[in-house]
């Protein structure tokens, strides 16, 4: 019977592999990437040589039947993506919802993601919380940037570095210049940095520092009190 394997991959630092996803990636038939050259990389790193096949977001909708005839002809196949875990703001919900209705086992391995290490060393409460993975650019934008107002629970946000300050400004404007933030860079990496501050602190910081490279966004949830005061609004 044929199998999926949901394979994480570092975010970064090239040491956070469990021993699980190396010997699965060794064994199976063949493995679909996102990017293939970002994962021949890591594979050759890791020793591994293997079949890569594309399987990235322009050609997830289409690619879907043949992949699913790759799987169901093959004993076990990998998805990765470029880095941490596939589904998670990358390609593979759609996959894995095919695959179940297909009867193929689907079985993900535990593994880097970068929202992880970002709500647990950001200091906010890390119990409850709710991942809202990247902001429409445009359209929505602000509708969820208000239903995050008045969210209790810690917020995460994926942001890209050119967009950090507007982003952060947008904080300002719908949660107040207070509400406590964290902004997690560059984790795993040489320069990881943790920003901790009010919103408009860290914005202060970051119009006097454009940052670079990958970005998570941790917000503080609102004060019952105060989210009630937004939801009133
Ligand atoms: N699948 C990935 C995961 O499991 O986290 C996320 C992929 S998404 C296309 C890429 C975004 O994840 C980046 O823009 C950034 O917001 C976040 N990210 C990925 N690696 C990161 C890192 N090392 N440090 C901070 N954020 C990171």
């Amino acid at each position: 019977m044929s199998k999926l394997y949901i394979v994480p991959t570092p975010i970064g630092n090239l040491e956070d592999i469990t021993l699980r996803a190396i010997r699965i990636l060794g064994e199976t038939d063949l493995i679909f990437a996102e990017d293939t050259r970002v994962t021949r990389k890591l594979l050759a790193h890791l020793e591994i040589q293997k079949t890569v096949q594309p399987f990235h977001a322009h050609n997830e909708h289409k690619a879907l039947s043949s992949v699913i005839d790759r799987i169901q002809a093959s004993n076990s196949v990998a998805l990765v993506s470029d880095a941490g875990t596939p589904g998670i703001s990358d390609p593979g919900f759609l996959l894995v919802r095919e695959c179940l209705s297909k009867g193929i086992e689907v079985e993900c391995l535990p593994g880097p993601a970068a929202l992880i290490p970002a709500i647990v060393a950001s200091g906010f409460p890390c119990d409850r919380f709710v991942f809202e993975g990247f902001l429409p650019h445009k359209k929505g934008r602000q509708t969820r940037l208000k239903a995050i107002a008045e969210e209790t629970r810690t917020t995460i946000l994926y942001e890209s570095p050119h967009r950090l300050v507007k982003c952060l400004g947008q904080i300002v404007e719908f949660m107040g210049a207070d509400r406590h933030v964290c902004v997690a860079r560059e984790l795993t990496k040489m320069f990881e940095e943790f920003k901790r501050g009010t919103a408009a602190e860290v914005m202060a910081y970051y119009e006097e520092h454009p940052p670079k490279g990958e970005i998570v966004m941790i917000i503080e949830g609102a004060e019952p009190k105060k989210a009630k005061k937004y939801a009133d609004k």
